[in-house]
């Protein structure tokens, strides 16, 4: 989902109520957010999981600035499903590396 790359035009909050079409940028990562969504079972508050390093997503010096902190529940969540991530790299990389193995002549 993070190699998803948004090509939508800068946010104008002063209109922030009327809806945007999305890029496909934009369009990829909400389809693998519904699936992973879905596939975990998440809760449904939002976000759900929130990067460590996201910081405050609103305008500066905007009452939804002035109001918002990191979501710790969020980012416990994240932490927890990027450790389970790079567990399942480390298991599955040296299976991966025995099958091509098996497969030279
Ligand atoms: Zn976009």
């Amino acid at each position: 989902m993070e190699k998803c790359k948004c090509t939508c035009p800068p946010k104008d909050w002063s209109r922030w109520q009327e809806y945007i079409e999305p890029c496909e940028g934009c369009e990829e990562w909400w389809r693998l957010q519904s699936l992973l969504h879905d596939e975990l079972r998440l809760p449904v508050y939002w976000p759900p999981y929130e990067h460590p390093d996201a910081g405050n997503p609103w305008p500066l010096g905007s009452e939804m600035w002035r109001l918002w902190k990191p979501n710790e529940k969020a980012i416990a969540l994240y932490r927890a499903l990027a450790a389970a991530d790079r567990a399942t790299r480390r298991r599955t990389k040296p299976r991966q590396a025995a099958m091509a193995r098996s497969r030279e002549p």
